[in-house]
């Protein structure tokens, strides 16, 4: 199987979905993720069924799986604050119809931040806002994203998602994204990414990783800070992200970049042919300015 590799690219109002797929062939990606419009806030034009025609068919002209390819919920949605219950569940209804009116499979959510009411409390509040949200017949999996553990940051650490998913009525509409940041942030040591695989194995289960998010940090082991870097750049470094990437039991497993832009270039063409190399380029963020 080829590797499954992506970023983050955008959602422009006049082109859309079809603007996404031009700009993922152009960095040689074979998937991409999106936010449906600004990620911070929930204004959303409504889906160009036109645009998406043509984009699917772009997608198909240049084996580009749908199933592969990710939306990234805003992350002002904060589902652990209950003040907000009615907007998040409405809101996050909409992200769902839209997210399957594109015909995208997943939707990376945040889990969100207690803001002081507790872990606890904040859980349970995930917990009944996504069964509000969550129908039966919705063809959309919720991906919870693992979190730095910035502030009150839910999702730190593989208990915590998976005490999320107990209280998840509709199970098979539910599943994890791992990001490689994060997890660092959170004191994860990726060193020993075969042995954090297992754990996640052991307590929440394989079958619900559903997308990967490469990024290195900017920030020690533990920092519990969430601030993206190059690929190789970073603390985690480049061999422990290949040897991530490449791990034989997440090869289905779409891997999405999500680094920093330099200047205002995107990185993702560079890092990409890095990753399909397995060879750091020290001259990157030159070859990136060039
Ligand atoms: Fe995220
Ligand atoms: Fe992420
Ligand atoms: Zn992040």
């Amino acid at each position: 199987m080829e590797l499954i590799i992506g970023s983050h690219v955008s959602f422009t109002k006049d082109e859309q979905l079809l603007g996404s797929v031009k700009e993922t062939l152009s960095y040689n990606a074979n998937t991409f993720m999106f936010y449906t419009g600004a990620p911070q806030n929930t204004k959303r034009a409504s889906i160009d069924e036109k645009l998406t025609t043509q984009a699917l068919k772009l997608m198909k002209d240049n084996n580009i799986d749908i199933k592969n390819v990710v939306v990234h919920a805003p992350y002002i949605i904060n589902l652990a604050n209950s003040s907000n219950f009615d907007f998040n569940v409405r809101f996050l209804k909409e992200e769902i119809t839209r997210t399957e009116k594109l015909g995208v499979k997943k939707l990376v959510i945040h889990p969100g931040s207690h803001v002081g009411f507790g872990i606890d409390v904040g859980i349970q509040n995930v917990i009944d806002s996504l069964n509000s949200a969550i129908s039966d017949n919705d063809d959309v999996v919720i991906c919870l994203e693992t979190m730095a553990g910035k502030g009150t940051e839910l999702g730190r650490n593989f208990d915590e998602l998976k005490q999320i998913i107990d209280g998840i009525k509709l199970k098979d509409k539910i599943g994890v994204c791992l990001d490689t940041c994060h997890l660092n942030d959170a004191g994860y040591d990726l060193k020993n990414f075969a042995s954090i695989l297992d754990e996640f194995d052991k307590i929440i289960g394989l079958k619900y990783l559903e997308v990967i998010h490469v990024n290195d940090s900017k920030n020690n082991l533990g920092s519990r800070k969430d601030r993206h870097e190059n690929i190789g750049i970073g603390t985690i470094g480049f061999d422990t992200l290949i040897n991530i990437i490449y791990n034989d039991k997440i090869k289905g497993v779409p891997k999405i970049l999500e680094t920093p832009y330099v200047g205002i270039k995107a990185p993702y063409k560079y890092e990409i042919e890095m990753i399909k190399n397995k060879k750091f380029n020290g001259d990157l963020i030159n070859d990136i300015l060039k």
